[in-house]
């Protein structure tokens, strides 16, 4: 049988921190060397790759020579001048290997926005098309908690979507995911595949690794293959392991794809974007979206919050939980004249009608988690 992986043409690969810093303090030049060498033999084998690469702090830490753990502003210092650092190495780990680099800076902010979203798609997918090895990175400098990823894990899970890869690797300094932390318990077995549906054991005592910790690459994974792509955690401290992945030999943890993974538009709804408010609807229309994919009319709206314009991004919570995300035919103050009323109503009451449907079911994303 083969391996889906071995087919994977696009493939985005995510290193952390703790890979890149070998045994060393600052970035492992000889780590870095190996890596580009393995994503360069993959590229010549007519696979596309993005690499998405924590370490500008490491390396700028390293130059300014802070503590151990700066405080955020001295965090994003070390990160603006670590970032120059971190490309000059890979820049030269690739030319060493005839391959161009390109440097790619994001925040979450840049992706909630829609057009912006697809900017960023474009000039991804033309970077590829150029043969350029894009190195994507979380722009440190203006990333405050509220526009943050949070991690490099979240972020590749985003890229990945974002480029249509159908494989996401994230190398981190461990073998992949355990039953336990095997640093303390000589029990601990490697879980070699976690299936759509299923939930990861005991994923917070599999031990620490990177920033987000061994949790938020196990929910970037399954972020991932909710979205339709597969997703493997494997050690990126050991050489080989990503030519191994690639051609389609078993290492580390997979979490395998769904089969029917969200259209693209929902996906950027479910994880990216921003709302802009918040419609409570009542248990009846909730069975409508979920259970029955059905559109949300006006009829089903008992309450809203925020100043949302039409085609903004609302939330929609029923029982206190937000089940879905959608586009908003109506702007708040519209919406809250017309909540509760039947489609045929509307007319009369605004004196205009945009939809029947507040969200029309092509715009609304249900949310698994
Ligand atoms: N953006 C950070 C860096 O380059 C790393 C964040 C992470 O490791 O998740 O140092």
């Amino acid at each position: 049988m083969t391996d889906p992986r071995a087919a994977a043409r696009r493939v985005v690969v995510k290193v952390g921190s703790g890979v890149l810093a070998g045994r060393g303090e600052g970035l492992d030049g000889a780590v870095l060397r190996r890596l580009a060498g393995e994503i360069a033999a993959a590229r010549a084998g007519g696979r596309e790759v993005v690499l998405v690469s924590s370490g500008a702090i490491l390396a700028g830490r390293e130059r300014l020579r802070l503590p151990a753990r700066p405080d955020t502003r001295l965090k994003q210092a070390a990160a603006a001048v670590g970032q120059s650092r971190l490309m000059r190495a890979w820049e030269a780990a690739f030319a060493r290997r005839g391959r161009t680099v390109a440097q790619v800076l994001l925040t979450a902010d840049d992706l909630r926005e829609r057009a912006r979203y697809l900017n960023a798609r474009a000039t991804l997918q033309t970077l590829l098309r150029l043969g350029v090895v894009p190195v994507v990175n979380e722009n440190d400098t203006v990333a405050v908690d509220e526009i943050k990823f949070g991690d490099n894990d979240g972020l590749s899970a985003l890229v990945a979507g974002l480029v249509d890869a159908s494989l996401l690797v994230l190398l981190t300094d461990q073998d992949g995911l355990f039953t336990d932390d095997p640093r303390v318990n000589p029990d601990a077995r490697l879980i070699a595949r976690v299936r759509p549906g299923e939930s990861p054991p005991r994923i917070g005592r599999a031990g620490p690794s990177g920033t987000g910790g061994m949790e938020s690459k196990v929910r970037a994974a399954g972020r991932a293959a909710e979205n339709g792509i597969s997703a493997v955690i494997a050690s990126g401290a050991k050489s080989g392991v990503l030519s191994a992945l690639l051609a389609g030999s078993e290492r580390g943890t997979r979490f395998e794809a769904v089969e029917k993974p969200l259209a693209k538009r929902r996906q950027w709804l479910a994880f990216a974007s921003q709302p802009k408010g918040r419609i409570v609807v009542d248990a009846g229309a909730r069975e409508a979206l979920v259970a029955r994919s059905k559109s949300l009319l006006a009829t089903g709206v008992r309450s809203l919050t925020g100043a949302f314009a039409p085609g903004d991004v609302v939330s929609l919570v029923e029982g206190g939980v937000e089940f879905a995300r959608g586009l908003s035919n109506f702007g708040a103050g519209d919406l809250e004249r017309i909540r509760g009323l039947k489609s045929s109503q509307i007319e009369a009451t605004l004196g205009h009608k945009p939809a029947d449907e507040v969200v029309h079911r092509d715009n609304l994303a249900v949310l698994k988690r």
